[in-house]
Order: C-alpha cells, then sequence, then structure tokens
C-alpha cells in the first residue's frame, strides 16, 4: 500500500485530515514516525507558499510522497488578517487563547454583518522528484461575539456558521470535518492522490 506522510506536528490537524482522507487506498503516517525532521521556516507570502515549502522539504527528506497544509482564518474587516499568521497572532507567547482573545478585541462592538471571515486551507503534494501539486479550499462563515463550544482547535470557538446557528467548536468533527476549508482542499487534494497511486499501480 502506498504511504503518505503528513507533514504537520499539529495533531488536531492530523485526525482532522486522517477523518477526511478515510476511504483512500493509503497508510498515512505522521511526522512522529521520523528522528530529527528538520525545521521548515513558514516564511511564503501565501498558504500556498507556506505548503508547497512543507511538502517538498519533507518529502525530500523522508523519500515519500509528502502532504504538506497550511491553513489560518482571514477576516473581511481587518484586510484578510490573521491570515498565515493565525498561529502567531497574539505574538511570541501565542495560544489559542490569547489569539482569540486578541481577534474578540479587535472586532469589539462590530455587528455581525461586518464580522465576516473565512477559513483557507492550501494542501501541497510532493515526492523526492519535487512538487506534484497544490490545492486550496476555503470555509465561510462569521465571527461570533464570545467563543463557544470545546470541539475542533484554534479560531472554532469564535467561528459560527450562521445556517447551523453555531461555531465550529460546538458542532463537532462530524459537521466540521464536511464542509471546512481542510475537507474541500483535500477533496481536491485527493485527485492528485489517486492519480499517484495508478501511477504507482501502473509501474
Ligand atoms: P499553521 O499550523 O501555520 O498552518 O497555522 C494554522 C493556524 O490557523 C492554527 O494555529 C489556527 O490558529 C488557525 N486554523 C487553521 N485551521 C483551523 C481550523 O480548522 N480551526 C481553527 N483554527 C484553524
Amino acid at each position: 500500500m502506498m504511504q503518505l506522510v503528513v507533514a504537520t506536528k499539529n495533531k488536531k490537524k492530523l485526525s482532522e485530515i486522517k477523518d477526511i482522507l478515510k476511504g483512500v487506498n493509503l497508510e498515512l503516517l505522521s511526522l512522529d514516525a521520523y528522528k530529527n525532521v528538520p525545521p521548515v521556516i513558514e516564511n511564503g507570502k501565501t498558504f500556498k507558499e507556506n505548503a508547497v515549502k512543507k511538502a517538498v522539504k519533507l518529502a525530500r527528506f523522508t523519500g515519500q510522497l509528502c502532504l504538506g497544509e497550511d491553513s489560518g482564518l482571514c477576516v473581511d474587516v481587518l484586510g484578510g488578517a490573521p491570515g498565515i499568521y493565525s498561529a502567531r497572532f497574539s505574538g511570541k507567547d501565542k495560544n489559542d487563547a490569547k489569539n482569540n482573545f486578541k481577534l474578540l478585541g479587535l472586532l469589539k462592538g462590530l455587528p455581525a454583518l461586518k464580522r465576516k471571515a473565512h477559513y483557507v486551507c492550501a494542501v501541497a503534494l510532493a515526492d523526492q522528484n519535487g512538487l506534484i501539486g497544490v490545492v486550496e479550499g476555503s470555509c465561510s462563515g462569521l465571527i461570533a461575539f464570545e467563543p463557544k463550544g470545546s470541539a475542533g482547535f484554534g479560531y472554532d470557538p469564535l467561528f459560527y456558521i450562521p445556517k447551523f446557528k453555531k461555531t465550529f467548536a460546538q458542532l463537532g468533527e462530524k459537521i466540521k470535518h464536511r464542509m471546512s476549508h481542510r475537507f474541500y482542499a483535500l477533496k481536491k487534494a485527493r485527485r492528485i492522490i489517486e492519480k499517484c497511486i495508478e501511477k504507482q499501480v501502473g509501474n
């Protein structure tokens, strides 16, 4: 069976990626299977650039087909911020709670209509020979007035889906994993992965 290394150390992202790719004829490995993994500096200007960096560098290191992922939250009224800086929005001693607190502060007093946001996820696939493909998915919502729910990670307690009148953290995995930015990016990536599998079977 073909192996795919998922180039992330974020356990929540990893389990989301595993769940969404369920059913693909693949053995998914995490970076925990490797020692002395080289750091990847996320200094790209776009989600796609960062995803490509992760996939290409770690494919070269592992010698395997590798999936690089970069994602974040873009808030319209903040000109797309925090964007690629989503993980480190609250600075050096960042964590999810501090990031959410900072975001709520910046949107203080704004009505629901001014709280539009979308998550973006870029997924890149690479092997030892270099980049195979890169795709992107997104998912729209509003920034809630206060955090609600305990599922998911990052900005999920603030990411409100009007259709369900709940945040991603309230909706939980079953729903989030079928409508998230990661779901839409991986839906496209799945086609690339399946082509790689066909190619391998043909050899
Ligand atoms: P990365 O690890 O550099 O890609 O950073 C991604 C950051 O974006 C995370 O630390 C979260 O703050 C945010 N983010 C990305 N995807 C999600 C999601 O599905 N839910 C909540 N926050 C997310």
